[in-house]
Parts: C-alpha cells; sequence; structure tokens
C-alpha cells in the first residue's frame, strides 16, 4: 500500500492549525491508484452479502459509490444536517468544539439489511460513529467500515471495535 501512501497529499495546517490535512483527491486522480484503493477497501467484503454501502458525505461518496458497484449492492448517502430531500432520521456527535448532525432517510434501510460503512478518513471515529448508530436505528446491521486512511493516534478503529464494529484500513499515519 506504500503505492497509495505516496499518492495522498498532506497539507500542513488546513483548515487549522496543528491539523495535517490528508488530501485524497490526489489519489482520486490517479486512475491505477484510484482502481487499487476502490479494490482493496472492497476485498475484505466481497463474501459479506453486503444489500448496501453507507457512504459518509463527501468523500465517502466518491468511494462508496464505486465499492457499492463493485460488490454488487446498493448505496445509502449519508449526509450533513439539511441535505437531504425526504424525511430523516438524525445523529448528534461532538466535534472539538461543539456538536454537528449527520442525517439519513428514514426508509433508508430495511429490517435487518446488511450494510457497510465508508468513509475516506477515520480519525477520533466520531462521525463513523454516528453513521453506525444511524444504521443500526433503522434496523440495518453492520458489516464493518472500510476507509483508505487510519490515524491510529486518535483512537477511531479502537473506538469502533469497542461497538463490534471491525474496521478496514488501508494506509496509516501518525499524528493528527
Ligand atoms: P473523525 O470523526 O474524528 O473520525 O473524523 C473523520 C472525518 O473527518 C472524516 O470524514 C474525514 O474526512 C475528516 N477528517 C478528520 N481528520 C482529517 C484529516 N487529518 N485529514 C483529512 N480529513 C480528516
Amino acid at each position: 500500500m506504500k503505492s497509495l501512501e505516496r499518492l495522498i497529499r498532506t497539507i500542513p495546517d488546513y483548515p487549522k492549525p496543528g491539523i495535517m490535512f490528508r488530501d485524497i483527491t490526489t489519489l482520486l486522480g490517479d486512475a491505477k491508484g484510484l482502481k487499487k484503493a476502490i479494490k482493496a477497501m472492497a476485498e475484505p467484503f466481497e463474501d459479506a452479502k453486503v444489500d448496501a454501502v453507507a457512504g459518509i458525505e463527501a468523500r465517502g461518496f466518491i468511494l462508496g459509490g464505486a465499492i457499492a458497484d463493485r460488490l454488487g449492492c446498493g448505496f445509502i448517502p449519508i449526509r450533513k444536517k439539511g441535505k437531504l430531500p425526504w424525511k430523516t432520521i438524525g445523529q448528534e456527535y461532538a466535534l472539538e468544539y461543539g456538536v454537528d448532525i449527520i442525517e439519513m432517510h428514514e426508509d433508508a434501510i430495511a429490517q435487518d439489511q446488511r450494510i457497510l460503512v465508508v468513509d475516506d478518513l477515520i480519525a477520533t471515529g466520531g462521525t463513523a460513529e454516528a453513521a453506525i448508530k444511524l444504521v443500526k436505528r433503522s434496523g440495518g446491521k453492520i458489516v464493518g467500515a472500510t476507509f483508505v486512511i487510519d490515524l491510529p493516534d486518535l483512537g477511531g478503529v479502537k473506538r469502533l471495535a469497542e461497538l463490534g464494529v471491525e474496521s478496514h484500513t488501508l494506509v496509516a499515519f501518525g499524528g493528527h
């Protein structure tokens, strides 16, 4: 996965001082790299009978759509508050300062459907945890969660493991 790591651009102090922003647009723009990332993110779940991928706005949409196509399953968008046109259920999650809300259509998931959560990066795991809670509240079963990047120092993978959710990640970066 070294080749994937090299395709990720790091932008220091964005969006604020002290944050190393891991920019995947450089990976998405590379034909071979994109194919490799999608294949590797989907592979562990090929025999997992996934009914739908739940992708987290916005980079989780790009990766999640391609993974859903590869797995032959549906795609469910999880969006920031106020963006979805139909009736929604929402889930709050903590940010460094304050809270945010993500939403999903209330009828997006049927009882016991098997759902794979997708995003580009897991840091504290707060966003993914909120997505997992939305899926579970809708009657879905979490098959796992798949990300390009893990920031292990922020503990997200461990946090999801404590919820009984296994994370699959391709590259890891130390620090924030
Ligand atoms: P968290 O909820 O702390 O796991 O943060 C994960 C979400 O925030 C994902 O949707 C990421 O795209 C975004 N994110 C957090 N930290 C970074 C970072 N250092 N570089 C790029 N995106 C990040």
